[in-house]
């Protein structure tokens, strides 16, 4: 993309409203845009992102075996009533009437309908194991919509729902969902760490939230600092067998980790003081074993190979798709502005023409421009005829981690300067290794 060309609405003030680091990135970077309280447009930047993590999410998804589709943002409260829900969720959810006087309602999450799904279709125990998912909107009317897309009315999610014959086999769909969930966080250049929780108004016996350490989190969380140490890494996982999710399960689980919902100061205590920890925390994912309370109560089951009904048992998964966001912002900044991670980062690097109109600049501009294309990736090129201190504070603030800058002095010597974002580091080379240099640091990625 040629910056010339394209959408970004850079901010030189920094917006009063923003009381976060990230909100006040994303803002200034032209990112998103409020429309009313918790409710963004996103703009081309924000919706690369978005994107990107969305992508990771489905691929990880993928690889554990969980099956896409998408359910519509109105659901009819009806489903709702049926699960005794419709009542009990309270002012958070957005109640709608339709021209036929029907209530409908802006779904906050998708138990219900998903349930309905599977009882319309599944009747037999061969059905399973099954997990479907879904990346949509969610909508929550949220007493305090604040720190933009952190807590926002309308928000992305991903939610996932699986469905067992037994305590078991749900059992290993969430220790499956555990170990999808740390290698996607981990993707996206996040520690988020597991933590013991409380079900909420979701339901259920078994809970894990996964929470990225930050001041500005909205959780109070106690740590052993121990579970810092645990890397996924690139090791490759059978997600169908059952004791290697478990095994990878226990040793997340193990060092204590907990909100301030589930905190046990005695167990926390027996830990050794200098790996004793608290700090605030993002919640960025949740995911819970529920057993049988949506399926019980809408008929959701399944004929045993005994030939006997049965409830399904039930979990259900969440990602903040959207959240991530501020998140990964909150977690990688500084003083300049955004420190994209490679596996999120909306162009895979910048291209700075330091002398724009320059016949010789321009066109090493371009050939790297197409070398870069050519190889699939995505760079910016700045080819705006602006200062260099403007192009490059305008690099730093969207955050881009790589930067190759080029200029009529460098060349006379046939060399560019490519930068890391996150370290300051520059290093002359030809144009050639340039390309070459980036195209290796992604191709892990
Ligand atoms: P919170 O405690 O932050 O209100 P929750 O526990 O109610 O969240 P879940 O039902 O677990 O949320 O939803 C799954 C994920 O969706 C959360 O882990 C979070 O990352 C994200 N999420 C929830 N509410 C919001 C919101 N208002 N804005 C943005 N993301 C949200
Ligand atoms: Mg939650």
């Amino acid at each position: 993309m040629r910056l010339s060309r394209y959408f970004l609405p850079v901010l030189k003030e920094t917006p009063s409203e923003a009381q976060i680091v990230s909100h006040r990135y994303m803002l200034r970077a032209g990112m998103i845009k409020q429309q009313a309280a918790g409710i963004y447009s996103w703009l081309p930047l924000g919706y690369k992102v978005l994107k990107r993590i969305e992508q990771i999410v489905h691929e990880e998804q993928a690889r554990a075996g969980h099956i896409p589709l998408l359910m519509p943002t109105l659901q009819p409260a009806d489903l709702w009533r049926e699960s005794g829900r419709y009542d009990d969720y309270g002012d958070e959810m957005l109640r709608i009437k339709d021209r036929g006087g029907r209530d409908l309602l802006y779904g906050p999450t998708n138990e219900e309908m998903i349930t309905d799904i599977f009882r319309s279709n599944v009747s037999s125990y061969k059905d399973l194991p099954l997990t479907l998912y879904h990346i949509q909107w969610k909508f929550r009317d949220e007493m305090r919509p604040r720190f933009g897309v952190m807590r926002g009315r309308e928000f992305l999610m991903k939610d996932g729902y699986n469905f067992d014959i037994d305590k078991d086999a749900a059992i290993h769909a969430y220790n499956r969902h555990m170990v999808s969930y740390l290698r996607t966080y981990e993707r996206m250049g996040l520690k988020a760490i597991p933590m013991r929780a409380d079900s909420g108004p979701i339901g259920g016996e078994d809970t894990h939230e996964f929470l990225v350490l930050a001041d500005t989190g909205e959780s109070e969380v106690f740590y052993d600092s121990a579970i810092l140490d645990l890397n996924f890494g690139g090791r490759s996982v059978d997600y169908d067998n059952r004791e290697a999710c478990a095994e990878i399960v226990t040793e997340w689980t193990t060092p204590y980790a907990r909100t301030d919902e589930t905190h046990d100061a005695a167990l926390f205590d027996a830990i050794p003081e200098e790996r004793r920890k608290t700090s605030r925390g993002i919640e960025v994912g949740q995911i819970f074993y529920f057993g049988t309370k949506y399926s019980d109560p809408m008929g959701a089951t399944v004929v045993t190979p005994s030939g006997e009904k049965t409830p399904v048992h039930m979990g259900s998964h969440g990602i903040g798709v959207s959240r991530l966001l501020g998140a990964i912002i909150e977690a990688s900044h500084d003083d300049k502005g955004i420190i994209w991670p490679e596996g999120v980062t909306p162009f895979h690097c910048g291209i700075v023409n330091l002398r724009q109109g320059d016949d010789e600049a321009d066109a090493a501009c371009l050939a790297l421009y197409q070398s870069l294309t050519a190889l699939g990736l995505e760079p910016l090129y700045d080819d705006r005829d602006e200062r260099a201190g403007a192009k490059f504070a305008t690099m730093d603030l969207i955050g881009l981690p790589w930067r190759i800058t080029v200029g009529p002095r460098g060349l006379k010597n046939g060399v560019v300067e490519l930068t890391s974002r996150r370290t300051g580091e520059s290093v002359e080379m030809t144009p050639a290794m340039a390309v070459a240099k980036v195209a290796e640091i992604y191709a892990g990625i």
